[in-house]
């Protein structure tokens, strides 16, 4: 792969908007540079428009490099950024699995690109050859969700270690989920593989979805890319204010998990005994797959009762199924007794 010639021209030659805080960086006594307001510290100034604070924290959490991490107003922006950054609209493609997360089809329909769908096996298992073979000189982008949404699983490693040595574009392996799975994330082969972009987020393990924060892990030139392209002041100060505090807080975070886990395997031991439940697909994420007879008149007397899951039963390969949030465990005890109450 070879990155510049797999960039847009129009990107390549861009010259990005040079503001005042990227001309100057650091300690001063007089700002009087960005035409700020000098009252209201400290929400009147611009805030650091490549979070480098925030970033130095992630890489020792991550254990990467602060300049291989992108931050973006959640994963939504740097998915759009790949698509501006790589794909001419209305001519290149780019492939993905299906079904998968919505957003890669929006992204691309927004930029005029056309997705081409390689259907998962049965399992949910997925094929590098079959993604290889979907591909031609103008697909850019290779979308791998790992654990799938709303699938629920974790992607086979050797598989998709395949799929990033053969392809000839960038592969983006979106691992919102990865913090609920048993198998490692792909961020420790990140060096090896110079076409690998890794998403991650602060709106599952974390419990941040509030404060629209995504994370991309790539090359320091595939960074460089995004950081050209980005709205200047892409993330704001109270965002990065509010991650700097929970990050802090890790331990808080890996409680969660722990404890959405084993609420996780309660739940598939309590649904697993109603009469109306067919099948639960094995999940490595915060959410179950639940294939049930009459799946939208579940859905529909769930809503009745103030409880409002996820009816995907009319999604490529999940029929009659819904997708349901791990809770607290007062909320997964209420689903039950409402369940119950149907029986
Ligand atoms: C929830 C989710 C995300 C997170 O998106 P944000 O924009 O970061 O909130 C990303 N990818 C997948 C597959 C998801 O399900």
């Amino acid at each position: 792969m070879n990155l510049d010639k797999l960039l847009r021209n129009n990107i390549r030659n861009l010259k990005p908007y040079s503001s005042a805080r990227d001309e100057f960086s650091g300690e001063a006594m007089v700002f009087l540079d960005a035409n700020e307001n000098p009252f209201n510290a400290p929400y009147n100034r611009y805030p650091d428009p490549l979070q480098r604070e925030l970033k130095d924290k992630i890489a020792v959490i991550k254990k990467c490099k602060a300049k291989q991490i992108f931050l973006g107003n959640g994963s939504d922006e740097p998915i759009d950024l790949l698509f501006r950054a790589f794909c001419e609209p209305g001519n290149d493609n780019i492939v993905s699995i299906d079904p998968t997360y919505g957003m890669y089809q929006v992204a691309a329909d927004i930029n005029n690109i056309e997705v081409r769908k390689i259907k998962l096996k049965e399992d949910y298992s997925f094929s590098a050859k079959e993604l290889l073979d979907a591909a031609d000189e103008k697909t850019k982008l290779a979308f791998v969700c790992s654990p799938n949404n709303p699938t629920a699983n974790l992607m086979d490693k050797a598989e998709m270690l395949q799929l990033i040595e053969n392809f000839n574009g960038l592969v983006v392996v979106d691992e919102a989920y990865i913090d609920f799975a048993p198998g490692a994330s792909l961020l420790a082969e990140l060096d090896k593989y110079p076409n690998l972009v890794i998403l991650q987020t602060f709106s599952k393990a974390w419990g941040m979805a509030g404060i629209r924060l995504g994370m991309a892990f790539a090359s320091p030139e595939i960074i460089r890319i995004f950081n050209k392209i980005k709205y200047p002041y892409n993330i704001n100060i109270l965002t990065q204010k509010k991650a700097l505090e929970l990050v802090q807080q890790e331990a808080d975070k890996n409680a969660w998990v722990e404890l959405l886990i084993s609420e996780r395997s309660k739940l598939v031991e309590l649904l697993k005994a109603f009469p109306f439940v067919v099948k639960i697909y094995p999940s490595d994420a915060n959410f179950l797959l639940v294939k049930m007879y009459d799946a939208r008149g579940i859905y529909d007397y769930l809503v009745e009762n103030g409880i409002i899951v996820r009816d995907r039963s009319k999604v490529l390969l999940c029929d009659d199924s819904l997708r349901i949030t791990v809770g607290s465990p007062e909320e997964n005890e209420i689903l039950i007794e409402k369940l119950n109450e149907l029986i």
